[in-house]
């Protein structure tokens, strides 16, 4: 198996009386990028910041390297935490920016210049040495956060939404320029972010988070394929899954749906007989069909497209949103047919909305 960077076990965070972290535990590898995901205000900061140790805790105990570092002040756990706001010094230049960690510890002034020079060269900021921060666009003084974070060689990185302030090309630019400084490194990197695309195509690892709790965990596309509830289901893919409720039928494994005139579809599973279920469908896994093909008949409310994809949206209650690659020739107000690929039907449970 392979070695664990960090251990946080049964983790509480009490802000007074309100609970924010609630017996959280997450092991991760050394050499991982895990993301943490989750809607604001689910705590997923605040388990970063306790990593980091600028948060104290009410319980539990984090590890990093093996060793227990509860009460290890942040500057000596050893982490480099890269933020949205960049925190750069603005009276000092580039190179004196990504050296203070070095001139703290009166390393040699040429010493210290070429290892800036160095991860100037690895990070894409060479020429800029010079430069103060407000000399720079926000990608490049992204990079030199985290170019100060890499010269001190830490156990970790640790990331807070640090793609937040740039635009959405320098996004996924960026996106693809910290994973492949991880990989280059041989980094161990824990990211912290509410956008559910940034953690899935980063991250080797995503851990969903939910009021204080890790709701699911697991790689990309297990999220993806096998939410274990509604909740994730919902979080974890783009546009959101459908979700329509449905009675399963007499005959045990058929669904009915509550959708008008909507047809029993076979699930070719047996989960009872007459129950109340929630229906989730991916947009993706809906599609427009001709009319005289379809057993599924609904009015159309909106057609959205982007060239290459086109959104279609249904004036039904609930609405489904149906993406098809490429173009349609529906518009609004048109009657389309709706067909379900039934292997990929997700079913939860209506009262717990958990996964059946
Ligand atoms: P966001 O994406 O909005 O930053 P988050 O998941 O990172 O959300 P946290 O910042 O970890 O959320 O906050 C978790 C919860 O703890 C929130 O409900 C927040 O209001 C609360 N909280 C955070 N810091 C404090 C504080 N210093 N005092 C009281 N409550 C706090």
């Amino acid at each position: 198996m392979s070695e664990i960077q960090i251990e946080l076990t049964s983790i509480d965070k009490h802000y007074g009386t309100f609970h924010a972290l609630k017996n959280v535990s997450l092991r991760i590898e050394k050499g991982s990028f895990v993301a943490l995901v989750g809607p604001s205000g689910c705590g997923k900061s605040t388990l970063l910041r306790s990593l980091a140790g600028l948060e104290g805790i009410s319980g539990g105990t984090i590890k990093i390297a093996g060793e227990v570092i509860n009460n290890v002040p942040p500057r000596k756990r050893d982490v480099a935490m890269v933020f949205q706001s960049y925190a750069l010094y603005p009276h000092m230049t580039v190179a004196e920016n990504l050296t203070y960690s070095l001139r703290i510890k009166r390393v040699k002034k040429d010493v210290a210049r070429k290892a800036a020079e160095e991860i100037a060269a690895t990070t894409g900021l060479t020429g800029l040495l010079d430069r103060y921060p407000r000399e720079l666009s926000g990608g490049q003084r992204q990079r030199v956060a985290m170019g100060r974070a890499i010269i001190r060689h830490p156990k970790a990185f640790l990331f807070d939404e640090p793609l937040s302030n740039l635009d959405a090309a320098l996004r996924v630019q960026m996106r693809k320029e910290i994973r492949s400084l991880h990989d280059r490194l041989g980094a161990t990197s824990v990211y912290v972010t509410h956008d559910q695309i940034e953690a899935m195509t980063m991250a080797d690892y995503v851990v969903v988070m939910r009021d204080g709790v890790i709701e699911q965990q697991g790689r990309p596309l297990e999220l993806y394929d096998t939410p274990t509830s509604k909740f994730v289901a919902g979080f974890i893919g783009s546009p959101a899954m459908n979700f329509v409720s449905g009675t399963i039928a007499a005959s045990g494994s058929d669904v009915v749906l509550d959708l008008p005139d909507s047809p029993e579809l076979a699930l070719g599973r047996q989960l009872g007989m007459n129950r109340a279920v929630l229906v989730g469908l991916r947009p993706e896994h809906l599609s427009v069909v001709p009319l005289d093909q379809a057993r599924i008949r609904l009015p159309v409310a909106v057609v959205e497209s982007t060239g290459s994809m086109t959104y279609v949206t249904t004036a039904t209650t609930p609405e489904l949103t149906i993406v098809e690659t490429g173009r349609t020739v529906v518009g609004a107000g048109d009657m389309v047919g709706v067909r379900i690929e039934p292997a990929h039907i997700y079913l939860f449970d209506e009262e717990t909305e958990l996964a059946l």
